[in-house]
């Protein structure tokens, strides 16, 4: 029977954890695909055009908005970012589950769009830790930390769109939950409910047979 790939949007505050995660998840196990996404956001050191972001002006952004190339697309503290669609439509196609790591009105966008994509929600163990790991990377100014710190407060609010919350605080355990709701949400009654009707009428058909 053919199988059918599963959303999973995985969201959190900035310096969660996110990106360490979905990386450590998709070495260990080979039924993901992480979509890649477009943002106007410049690229920070080290970070690859097509492999972390696909980085854009804000004109070829706005087109692929007019062309509808986005599953879903978000202003994130002054820069878009968006769900290139032809990617996500394609890996579920081939049954695939595919993660988009992607803010949160993104995801209720995909929740409305897509109601049995499955909504994960990353939290660090605590509001110093985040901050720790935020100032550790290195990758922004004082003032876009204090942005997107500002900006986790306004996301904590929204907490009640999602299905589940992780913390990350040990990553190993982190990245075993995040793949553990996974395998729970292929055995949801609604996944599985075609393959039931299937055995009912073959179960039916034998019983008949047995009483002629
Ligand atoms: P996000 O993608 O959510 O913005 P990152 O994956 O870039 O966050 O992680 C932010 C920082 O926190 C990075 O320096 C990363 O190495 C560190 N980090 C991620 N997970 C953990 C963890 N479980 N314990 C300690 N540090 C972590
Ligand atoms: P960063 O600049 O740290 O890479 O990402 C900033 C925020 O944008 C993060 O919360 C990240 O999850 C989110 N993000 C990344 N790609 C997308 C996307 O395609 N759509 C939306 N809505 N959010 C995204």
């Amino acid at each position: 029977m053919k199988r059918t790939g599963i959303l999973i949007v995985v969201s959190g505050f900035s310096g969660a954890g996110k990106g360490t995660l979905m990386k450590r998840l998709l070495e260990r196990y080979d039924n993901y695909a992480l979509s890649i996404s477009m943002t106007t956001r410049l690229p920070r050191p080290g970070e690859e055009h097509g492999k972390h972001y696909f980085f854009v002006d804000r004109d070829e952004f706005e087109k692929h908005i007019e062309d509808d190339g986005f599953i879903e697309y978000a202003d994130y503290c002054g820069n878009y970012y968006g769900t290139p669609r032809a990617y996500v439509e394609k890996c579920l196609e081939e049954g695939r589950d595919v993660i988009l790591e992607i803010e949160i009105q993104g995801a209720i966008k995909i929740k409305n769009k897509f109601p049995d994509a499955v909504l994960v929600f990353v939290t660090p163990p605590d509001a110093g830790e985040l901050k720790r790991r935020l100032m550790g990377r290195g990758t922004e100014t004082e003032d876009v930390i204090r942005k997107r710190l500002s900006r986790a407060v306004e996301e904590a609010q929204g907490i009640e769109n999602y299905d589940y919350i992780v913390v990350n605080d040990e990553l190993e355990k982190c990245v075993e939950d995040i793949h553990a709701i996974v395998i729970a949400s292929h055995c949801k009654v609604q996944k599985s409910i075609v393959r039931i009707e299937k055995i009912s009428e073959e179960l039916s058909g034998i019983s008949k047979g047995e009483k002629e």
